[in-house]
């Protein structure tokens, strides 16, 4: 018998604010003017609500450990485009991504839980009910289902979650897309807010190429900073000159393909956005790659004006257009929620009043579940 030390959704690296918090706000606020007279009749008085709390899900990362893999994933981890390896079905891709070991009732392990029972049909039922009971415990150690014909009383089942290290921002997204088709239904201006600010966050993360990859800070190419350099320092410096206006919102029917769709996108351009930094950076001799700016009274390295500019103009485009993806996807998944809640009135809702998911010290009332 030995002892397997299971560990579960515990390590995450906050990487960095995704699109900054320039980005995200600019991407909530500007989403707005994509929507119809119907739906205006509300966001437009909250526009500056959805603006300043497209952050939200940010802060959270710093009061929950279960937040930061919904901000990204790892698609590097899943072979190539398209990914069939991962069926898009959370509950599936959870347990297809688990190791399960059979254990006493104190959590010692005996055995890896053999295939005759992995593959079976109540095996599954018996995950999709009973374990996902258990997906937001630090070790999960699940109570058997009779139809195993195991002892009860003698064993347990632990599982080791070798999956959610890697994110699962799709999974997340759809989450919250439904959470806001209710609010829609229920008329709930607190939930419509809550849910559209946070929806237009991940929305956002969905077209950060870097929020699809494990080298999501070039820490694997030797490019260590290149996160932020990309979605915050030169949105920041050249947004203002990007074409802002994205069109009308439409109705998306297959969300999940939708989301899907964005994130493959963004997969794509990985390679581009780290090869053409190599290249500008080899055109610059090294005293012109860094530059030194004042940031909260200090003085710290950072990217030269010179190599933000060669970067930006060699990207040709990249950065806007993922930009306006972002901004068109968000109006889009808005309006596909208020149609799929049946297009209700939204004229008497009335403005919705700040609400906080974490009290003045920054721990969270209530925590919230993933996948409800
Ligand atoms: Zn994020």
């Amino acid at each position: 018998m030995n002892t397997v030390k299971v560990l579960t959704c515990l390590f995450f690296i906050a990487s960095t604010q995704e699109w900054g918090f320039f980005g995200h706000r600019k991407i909530n606020e500007l989403a707005v003017y994509t929507l119809p007279v119907e739906m205006k009749v509300f966001f437009s008085p909250n526009q500056a609500y959805f603006s300043r709390h497209a952050i939200d899900a940010d802060k959270r990362r710093y009061a929950s450990s279960f937040e930061a893999p919904r901000h990204y994933i790892d698609l590097d981890q899943y072979g190539n485009v398209p990914f069939d390896t991962l069926s898009r079905d959370f509950r599936t891709d959870l347990r297809n991504h688990c190791l399960f070991f059979l254990s006493t009732r104190e959590g010692e392990t005996i055995e890896v839980l053999p295939d005759s029972i992995c593959k079976s049909l109540e095996f599954k039922n018996w995950f999709d009910t009973l374990a996902m009971d258990f997906y937001y415990e630090e070790q999960w150690l699940v109570p058997l289902d009779l139809s195993f014909r195991l002892d009860t009383s003698k064993y347990r089942i632990q599982v080791l979650d070798e999956f959610t290290e890697h994110g699962v921002l799709p999974y997340n997204i759809l989450r919250v897309y439904r959470k806001l088709v209710q609010a829609f239904k229920d008329l709930d201006a607190t939930g419509i807010c809550r849910y559209g600010s946070d929806l237009g966050h991940y929305i956002g993360d969905a077209t950060v190429p870097l929020h699809t990859s494990s080298n999501y800070n070039g820490q694997k190419t030797d490019q260590y900073g290149i996160h932020a350099f990309w979605e915050s320092r030169l949105p920041e410096q050249f947004a203002k000159n990007y074409d802002e206006w994205v069109g009308a919102a439409v109705y998306v029917d297959d969300i999940q393909t939708h989301i899907w769709n964005i994130l493959v996108e963004s997969h794509l351009l990985v390679d581009e956005l780290l090869t053409t930094e190599q290249q500008v950076r080899l055109q610059l001799d090294d005293e012109l790659e860094y530059g030194v700016e004042e940031r909260n009274g200090r003085l710290i390295s950072t990217q030269s004006d010179t190599l933000t500019v060669l970067y930006h103009e060699a990207l040709n485009g990249m950065i806007e257009e993922r930009y306006r993806s972002a901004i068109h996807s968000l109006g889009s998944l808005w309006y596909s929620a208020w149609v799929d809640a049946g297009m209700p009135n939204l004229e008497n809702v009335k403005p919705a009043f700040e609400v906080n998911s974490a009290d003045k010290k920054g721990r969270i009332i209530t925590r919230r579940r993933h996948f409800e």
